[in-house]
């Protein structure tokens, strides 16, 4: 293959042969001329743009695009991963931090690594155990190319990419601590970098670089202060501390890295996407305000030292979830005439931010969704407008972006050609609700701990398609074009179901983009018009990849529902049982082949046994609930179909609760023990709660049954 991955850093500067869109190829002469083309990158190359240059599919021909192969993984937990391709490889992840290495031509697996993580780490991980992909190196001299992976477990794995053998294992977490790894690595200049999630449990976020060719650790770069009584790491971390009150330290302080870093080869910077606080609640977090650096900013270090450079925050005194983690883009823009060197990310809190990328100033910033927050971004001064309501955790004032985000990790892509950026964006409403409980109230007081009552997350007691009419009406996904040097929206497209998947857009005039409805979706990328869709069988939040084997160019997308689209309250509250089957799907113009049928299993609700304690006893079911167990089994127990729906819950589930809930009987399979936040009373009331509820929807199935009565 002739593209290593320094040559495609050069060849994204020079300008390509490929026609331009306005002119794609259209005869299959001029098609099968088309080189060898890779995608050796998270986001292709380094400006992480997901702009790629074959043209052979094009706005012409889409309608051609068949399936060429498929793979299915033998993991099933959500799919976030972004494949690279190096060699005539296919490196992607499935859930459960797996390494599968694809012939890219056909779907063969070459090797497979499973770290064998343990599955106690499902409760650790907010947001399921996905992974979002692997990093490559091309090895020099005698050193082979390296995969890297982040495990779930905090493991950083150097693999053999040829064969899959582990080179080295560096463990790069207090495994004590609920740190968790869901995000790629990123290789830059002599190391490779990883972050690390957590911040909805509890910790202290970092990045830690590590040797390329030894895995001795080179560096580690802490996002927050520590406890100034244990002395600060360094001289960044002390000023840092003076932005912060109370004692935070004891909460974790959050600022996890668990996705976004971007390197900036010429400028030699690693820029690195900072997350929410450790409690989200910034009453809670640090009493007396400040703007608690670095949650929710971009900061640039030196990729070889972890020296610290500039930074930028996005959400000053973050109390919302708004990281800053989403995708970091590169490019240079001309901006009144001038050409900057800038990058780009459009964050949870619904501003799409432009900023040089030498010296950190904010350039420009304009909300690219529904944002009520804030009313702008002051460029005098880089800092938001807040709305004067938008810190009232009175668990009716309605915020928008949730903490959901307006965008969240799907990647968004930047097409040079239209000079628009593709951002998959939601809306969605959090009311979030100060708690008076004192478990909400106290570090680690609950196992999920945000510092806010999780009672004001739950949606109305209404039957279901009441709740399903308000939730449509105010829940929406939508793909915004967006120009970032007008700061305006070219196109926006329909509005669908809210978890959207990442984009990819191609010189072909293309925009590539999954959806949680099952189905892959080409689009014109100047006007957003629908050109081509394809069955997924499965919910899509991934984003796709494209590159070119023996003149044919392919497009390739990890499929999957999960994440924290499924476990989370709210997006699926819906009770949408949005199928996951995770698998690759590789499509190439002119292929048809067709996945095996898939029968919808319409499970009936089962007669659940009747309540037997009082409604106090179910109340208080309920509070613990939403309290602990929400979070992964739904909102109001309605579940995204990824964690059991336990108002399905047999009678032999029924049978052994309390050896699952307090004894932790299958923690082997992920439900850890929950003994240090529930009590046997509490974990019985829980189940009275989940009988109620079944009672209620099995009377709502089956309205002559007279023997209910919950
Ligand atoms: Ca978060």
């Amino acid at each position: 293959m002739v593209a290593s991955l320094l040559g495609c850093a050069q060849q994204e500067n020079a300008p390509t042969t490929d026609a331009a869109p306005s002119s794609p190829p259209s005869t299959p002469s001029e098609a099968n001329t088309i080189p060898p083309i890779e995608w050796p990158l998270h986001g292709l190359d380094y400006k992480e743009q997901r702009f790629a240059s074959p043209t052979q599919i094009n706005s012409k021909n889409v309608s051609e695009l068949g399936l060429a192969w498929s793979f299915d993984m033998d993991t099933f937990r959500g799919v976030e991963a972004t494949p690279i391709m190096v060699d005539g490889m296919l490196y992607v992840t499935g859930g459960w931090s797996v390494v599968y290495a694809l012939d890219a031509k056909t779907g063969t697996l070459r090797w497979k690594h499973d770290p064998k993580v343990h599955r106690s780490f499902l409760a650790k991980a907010c947001c399921d155990v996905v992974n979002r992909g692997v990093a490559y190196h091309k090895g020099s001299g005698d050193a082979p190319d390296k995969i890297f992976v982040g495990a779930i477990d905090g493991r950083l794995i150097a693999l053999h990419a040829e064969t899959g053998e582990v080179i080295w294992e560096a463990q790069t977490t207090d495994q004590t601590k609920p740190y968790t790894i869901t995000g790629a690595p990123k290789v830059a200049g002599n190391n490779v970098v990883i972050g690390n999630g957590g911040a909805e449990l509890g910790v202290r976020g970092y990045v830690t670089a590590y040797n390329i060719g030894t895995g001795e650790q080179a560096w580690r770069f802490y996002t927050v202060p520590g406890n100034p009584a244990d002395g600060f790491e360094n001289e960044v971390m002390e000023r840092a501390a003076k932005t912060w009150t109370g004692e935070w330290w004891k909460w974790g302080g959050g600022g996890t890295v668990w996705d976004s870093m971007t390197y900036d080869p010429d400028l030699d910077l690693l820029y690195i996407g900072v997350g929410n606080g450790s409690p989200w609640n910034q009453e809670l977090r640090s009493p007396d305000g400040g703007d608690n650096l670095f949650l929710a900013s971009i900061v640039a270090l030196r990729p070889n030292t972890g020296e610290y450079v500039w930074h930028y925050q996005t959400t000053p005194g973050e109390t919302w979830d708004f990281t800053a983690t989403q995708h970091i883009m590169l490019a240079d823009l001309a901006i009144d005439g001038v050409e900057r060197k800038v990058l780009m990310q459009a964050p949870k809190n619904g501003f799409f931010y432009v900023i040089d990328r030498e010296t950190g100033e904010l350039i420009s910033a304009k909300a690219y969704t529904v944002v009520n927050w804030a009313s702008e971004i002051d460029l005098a001064t880089g800092r938001p407008v807040e709305a004067p309501n938008a810190r009232l955790f009175d668990g009716k004032t309605v915020v928008v972006p949730s903490n959901g985000g307006g965008h969240n990790w799907p990647p968004m892509s930047y097409n040079a050609d239209t000079g628009l950026v593709y951002i998959p964006t939601m809306v969605f409403p959090a009311a979030f609700k100060s708690p008076t409980n004192e478990e909400d109230r106290t570090p680690g007081g609950g196992f999920w701990n945000t510092g806010f009552d999780r009672m004001g997350a739950s949606p109305p007691e209404l039957p279901p398609e009441q709740v399903n009419q308000i939730l449509d009406e105010s829940f929406r996904g939508q793909l915004v074009a967006w120009d970032p040097v007008k700061q305006e929206a070219r196109w926006t497209g329909k509005a669908g179901r809210p978890a959207m998947g990442g984009t990819l857009t191609t010189k072909g005039g293309l925009v590539f983009q999954g959806s949680d409805d099952g189905h892959l979706h080409a689009y014109d990328a100047a006007s957003g018009a629908e050109l081509w869709s394809q069955d997924t069988q499965t919910g899509v939040m991934a984003a796709p990849i494209t590159y070119a084997i023996e003149g044919e160019q392919y497009v390739a997308v990890a499929v999957g529902f999960g994440g924290g689209f499924a476990a989370e309250g709210g997006v699926v509250a819906h009770g949408w049982k949005i199928p996951n089957i995770p698998r690759v799907l590789v499509y190439k113009l002119g292929a048809s082949l067709t996945l095996p049928a898939v029968t919808d299993v319409v499970m009936p609700m089962p007669k659940p046994a009747p309540v037997s304690a009082s409604d106090e006893v179910v109340s208080r079911g309920r509070v613990v609930y939403q309290r602990h167990c929400g979070v992964c089994h739904g909102d109001g127990l309605r579940t995204g179909g990824l964690n059991p729906d336990l108002r399905y819950a047999t009678p032999s589930i029924h049978g052994i609760w309390k050896d699952i809930v307090v004894d932790g009987i299958l923690a082997n399979n992920g439900m850890v023990s929950f003994k240090d936040f529930v009590t046997v009373e509490d974990a019985e009331a829980i189940r009275q709660y989940v009988l109620a509820e079944a009672g209620r929807i099995y009377k709502l199935e089956n309205p002559t049954s007279e023997d209910i009565q919950p």
